[in-house]
C-alpha cells in the first residue's frame, strides 16, 4: 500500500478485510496509515481538562488549550449542574463508587428502583430497566427480544449499536431508506412472513433530522408490527415534556418500546429501556448486556434521578436549547455552510468529500480554540463527511458568535475556493 497517508485513498473502512495470520495483529498497513495520519486523528480522542461544559480546555501537545466546546452532548447542561453534582456527591458518600456485580446476582440500590419507576411514570410506561451503557443497552435490547428467523426493519441511518443487536441476534437486517414510508412499506411487505420489528431514532445522531413518526407510524400500524424507537438524542429535549420525538409528534402511544440513554441529555452515563412489563421481565433475563454487566453507579443513578427533577419542573432549559439551535443554524446557513436536514440541535458542518480538508480545517479550528468533532467516513458517505456541532442550553449568544466567526474565518474560505 502506497501514500496511506492519502485521505482520499484511504479510510478505515480498508482496514475491515483481515490480513494477517493472527487475528490479535492487525494488518501492518493499518499502523502505518495510523502514523502517516497522526497529525489528523489527533482530533480524536481528545483529553479535556475541565468538564464537557461550553468553556473548557484541551489537553493540546502538552498545554492547556482553552476551547468553545461543540463536541459534547451535554445538551441541557446538566452534566455539572450544581444539583445533579450535590446529587451524586450525596450517593458517593452513602453507596461507594460501584454496584460491584451484575443486577441479577449481586443487585442494585434503592436509588436505581427509584429511577426505573419514575422513568416509566414520566414516560406512561409499564416498566423501565436500566443498562450500565447505552451502547449495551440499544445492543441488548434488540438481541434480547429478536432471534434467528426474524426480520429487525431498520432505518438506514439507525446506530451501530442498534444494528449490531439485530445481528448479534441472528436476525436478518433490513434497511429501509432513510424516513421513506414507500420504502418502509415495500421492507415490511417483503418480510410479511417473519417475525418483526420496526427501528427508527428519535433525533439522527449524524444528521441532526428527525424521525418522521407521522408518515411512518400509518404503515406500520397497517402492517401490524411493534416499533422501537431509540430516543438517545431526543430524549428531554424534544416534546413538550421531554419525552422525546413520540412526544414531538404527537405518537407516544404509537411507540411499543422506547431506548434512551443517560449520557447525552441528563449529562451522565448508562441507558434505559421503556415498555410493557412482561418485555421488561423477559429482557431482564435475555439481555445479556444487562444480565453480565455490573449495574450503573449509585452516584450516577442519583445524577439522572436530580437530572429528571430538573427537566421535569419545567421547560426553561428545553426552550433554550431550541432558541440556540436554531440561532446557530440559520447563522450557519447565513454564511453557507451546508447544515443538511437538521432541525434540531445535532448540526452538522458538512464540507463533503475532501477528507483531507475535514481534517486541516479541524486543526486550524481547534488552534483558533474551536472544539468540533470531525465525522469522517465511513461513519457518514463518502461524499459528506462533516463537523458535528453540538448546540447545548449553556451556550451563550457570546459562546455561539465566537464559534460563528471561527467558522466564517477558516471554513468558509476554504469551502467557496474549492
Ligand atoms: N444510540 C444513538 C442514536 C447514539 O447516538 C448513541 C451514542 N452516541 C448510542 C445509542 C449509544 O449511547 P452511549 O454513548 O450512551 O453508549
Amino acid at each position: 500500500m502506497d501514500n496511506t497517508g492519502d485521505f482520499q485513498t484511504y479510510s478505515l473502512a480498508d482496514f475491515f478485510v483481515p490480513d494477517t495470520d493472527d487475528p490479535i495483529r492487525p494488518a501492518p498497513q493499518f499502523m502505518e496509515w495510523r502514523r502517516q495520519t497522526a497529525w489528523a486523528t489527533s482530533l480524536y480522542e481528545q483529553s479535556l481538562l475541565e468538564g464537557p461544559v461550553p468553556r473548557t480546555a484541551l489537553l493540546v501537545d502538552g498545554k492547556r488549550l482553552p476551547v468553545i466546546n461543540m463536541a459534547s452532548y451535554n445538551y441541557l447542561g446538566l452534566a455539572r449542574h450544581p444539583e445533579t453534582v450535590a446529587a451524586a456527591k450525596e450517593a458517593l458518600d452513602r453507596y461507594g463508587v460501584g454496584a460491584c456485580g451484575s443486577p441479577i446476582l449481586s443487585g442494585m440500590t434503592d436509588l436505581h428502583r427509584q429511577l426505573e419507576s419514575r422513568l416509566s411514570s414520566f414516560l406512561g410506561r409499564e416498566q423501565s430497566m436500566l443498562f450500565n451503557s447505552g451502547f449495551g443497552g440499544a445492543l441488548g435490547m434488540l438481541a434480547g427480544v429478536l432471534r434467528r428467523g426474524d426480520a429487525a426493519i431498520m432505518d438506514s441511518k439507525c446506530h451501530i449499536s442498534l444494528v449490531e443487536g439485530a445481528k448479534l441476534s441472528g436476525a436478518k437486517v433490513v434497511p429501509f431508506d432513510h424516513n421513506s414510508a414507500e420504502s418502509l412499506d415495500a421492507c415490511l411487505t417483503r418480510t410479511a412472513t417473519s417475525r418483526r420489528v420496526v427501528v427508527t431514532e428519535g433525533v439522527f445522531s449524524m444528521d441532526g433530522d428527525m424521525a418522521d413518526l407521522p408518515t411512518l407510524t400509518p404503515v406500520i400500524e397497517r402492517h401490524g408490527v411493534g416499533l422501537v424507537i431509540d430516543e438517545a438524542h431526543s430524549i428531554l429535549t424534544c416534546g413538550a415534556t421531554g419525552q422525546g420525538a413520540g412526544e414531538h409528534f404527537g405518537q407516544e402511544d404509537k411507540i411499543a418500546l422506547k431506548y434512551a440513554t443517560f449520557s447525552k441529555a441528563f449529562g451522565a452515563v448508562g441507558g434505559f429501556v421503556s415498555g410493557p412489563a412482561d418485555t421488561i421481565e423477559y429482557l431482564r433475563f435475555f439481555a445479556s448486556s444487562y444480565g453480565f454487566s455490573c449495574a450503573l453507579p449509585p452516584a450516577i443513578v442519583a445524577a439522572v434521578l436530580a437530572g429528571l427533577d430538573i427537566a421535569g419542573r419545567d421547560s426553561t432549559l428545553r426552550d433554550r436549547l431550541a432558541v440556540n439551535s436554531d440561532y446557530f443554524r440559520a447563522q450557519l446557513a447565513a454564511l453557507g455552510i451546508d447544515t443538511g436536514a437538521s432541525t434540531t440541535q445535532v448540526v452538522p458542518i458538512i464540507i463533503g468529500s475532501d477528507r483531507r480538508l475535514l481534517y486541516e480545517l479541524g486543526l486550524e479550528m481547534r488552534a483558533r480554540g474551536l472544539f468540533l468533532a470531525p465525522v469522517d467516513y465511513p461513519s457518514v458517505p463518502e461524499d459528506s463527511v462533516r463537523f458535528r456541532a453540538s448546540v447545548t442550553a449553556e451556550h451563550t449568544r457570546q459562546d455561539l458568535d465566537e464559534a460563528l466567526n471561527i467558522i466564517a474565518d477558516v471554513v468558509v474560505p476554504r469551502i467557496e475556493k474549492r
